[in-house]
């Protein structure tokens, strides 16, 4: 019985031990390039898990746990934009909205709720876009580039032009299915403004945020669109209120 828990605590010691050096190695940048997107907001949501962190892995290594738990407890601030790019074969489970456009599974209550609490408001609204495929976004890259090239530029410069307004494939965070693009469901009721001035003050009770601001342009990459909005889950509020982007909060100690 003794022997068994010696080896208990041996095999355990040793799993630790592995743990740490892949935490540092990790950490160091060794990982993977897909890490990065799932591993970068590590530092700011670590409060967020630190409790099962302890219950999961015991009272003595507190330390050594928090990137384990991280990646699943962290889809919801999970960063794609041009230097982060979609880890590779990531593939969220979909939800429908509207019967033509889908989301990431979790995220459809709370769109709904915000739809609904719109609609009831007097706030028609509708999706325009929501989760895209790598292909999607491929064939939105290659319109864009054919619109430019109808309108007289060569091919480098039309290509050029079409990267500042449309996401190159892997890096657009639609793919991710937590962002939506939203309109006015009704021209006669409600202009597109009013529905992203309401979206704009409304969008945190139900974790959403504006994610690309008129003036957070040069960090997030992104032009300025008032339609675009973003889960994130709880931290929606403390960061529509801190006026950071999604960029800067997560760079947040
Ligand atoms: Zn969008």
């Amino acid at each position: 019985m003794k022997q068994r828990n010696r080896n208990k605590i041996r095999i355990l010691s040793i799993g630790l031990m592995l743990i740490v050096i892949a935490v540092c190695w990790i950490w160091q940048g060794g990982g993977w390039q897909w890490e990065q997107p799932i591993t970068a907001p590590t530092v700011r949501t670590s409060h967020l898990s630190s409790h099962t962190d302890t219950e999961s892995v015991g009272t003595t290594t507190t330390t050594t746990s928090t990137a384990t738990p991280v990646q699943t407890e962290n889809w919801r601030l999970m960063l794609v934009n041009r230097s982060h790019p979609m880890p590779e074969g990531y593939q969220p489970s979909l939800a429908d909205v509207d019967g033509v456009h889908q989301v990431d599974a979790r995220i459809l209550p709370y769109l709904q709720q915000m739809l609904e609490k719109a609609e009831s408001d007097g706030i028609p609204i509708r999706v325009t876009s929501a989760y895209r495929t790598d292909a999607d976004q491929q064939q939105m890259m290659d319109e864009k580039i054919a619109e430019y090239l109808a309108q007289g530029y060569g091919s480098d410069e039309a290509e050029q032009l079409a990267e500042e307004t449309v996401a190159l494939p892997g890096t657009s965070e639609h793919q991710l299915g937590l962002a939506v693009d939203l309109s006015t469901a009704d021209w006669n009721a409600m202009s597109a403004q009013e529905v992203w001035d309401w979206l704009a003050a409304n969008c945190s009770d139900f974790g959403f945020i504006l994610r690309y601001p008129a003036d957070k342009t040069d960090l997030t990459g992104i032009a300025y669109e008032p339609w675009h909005f973003r889960y994130v889950g709880e931290d929606a509020a403390a960061i529509m209120e801190s006026g950071l982007c999604l960029e800067e909060f997560l760079a947040l100690p």
